[in-house]
């Protein structure tokens, strides 16, 4: 049976990393919204070269082009067996564009994971964020097992590993007021609905994995379980 996750949380709270790896983990997609804009502001497309200025400023990129992105990503093949959404839904009514959608193509979200961490902790993190710019691995510069690295390990790019645009404090600070303003209500949406799970974001990658892994016990059934 397919797997359909969804990961909530503001900007900082790991979710890409953990999305990454869980998708890893049971040989399904994870879908950025984020990184599929960050994908066409590099390839200069029409969407990308309209999203820039609204990443920039830490907005939210319209509705019609989000739905529209998630709705094309979503009927590939390779989503047929679940996938980890990460960054979209950001408000309301793309949470019920969603919905609407995964009722056509009989995709019911399994479960929405809610990381819980505080702004100190957001601020580090963002602050030692690093990706290469070759293989999108991310890495962060304050970490004990990263501290001070400058290339990628992964890929072995001679590339310098590079900060986002948007992760500078000010725009940090925007991201913010957005994901309180708009994201955050999601919590309570899905809650109601019978399909949150919480979890503590704070600490190591591995120890915030361990307890992914422990609200998601579906997902230790083997994979396509
Ligand atoms: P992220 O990588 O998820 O932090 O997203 C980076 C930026 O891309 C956000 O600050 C928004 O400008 C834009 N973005 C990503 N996902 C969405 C979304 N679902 N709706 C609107 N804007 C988005």
């Amino acid at each position: 049976m397919a797997l359909n996750l969804l990961m909530l949380g503001p900007p900082g709270a790991g979710k890409g990393t953990q999305a990454e790896r869980f998708a890893r983990l049971r040989g399904i997609p994870k879908i950025s919204t984020g990184d599929i804009l960050r994908e066409a502001v590099h390839d200069k497309t029409e969407i990308g070269a309209r999203a820039k200025a609204i990443m920039d400023r830490g907005e939210l990129v319209s509705d019609d082009v989000m739905i529209g992105i998630v709705r094309d990503r979503l009927e590939r093949d390779d989503a047929a067996d679940g996938f980890v959404l990460d960054g979209f839904p950001r408000n309301l009514a793309q949470a019920e564009a969603l919905s609407t959608m995964l009722k056509s193509i009989n995709a019911p979200l399994d479960a929405v994971v809610a990381f819980n961490v505080d702004y100190a902790e957001i601020a580090r993190r963002i602050a030692g964020r690093r990706s290469c710019p070759t293989c999108g691995t991310i890495y962060n510069v304050h970490d004990a097992g990263t501290l001070g690295i400058t290339h990628c390990r992964n890929c072995a790019s001679s590339s310098l590993l590079v900060q986002r645009p948007d992760d500078n404090e000010h725009t940090v600070a925007r991201r913010l007021g957005v994901y309180d303003e708009q994201t955050r209500p999601l919590i309570e949406h899905y809650r109601a609905q019978g399909l949150l799970r919480e979890i503590d974001a704070m600490g190591a990658i591995a120890e915030v994995e361990a307890r992914l892994r422990a609200v998601l016990p579906q997902c230790l059934e083997g994979a396509r379980a």
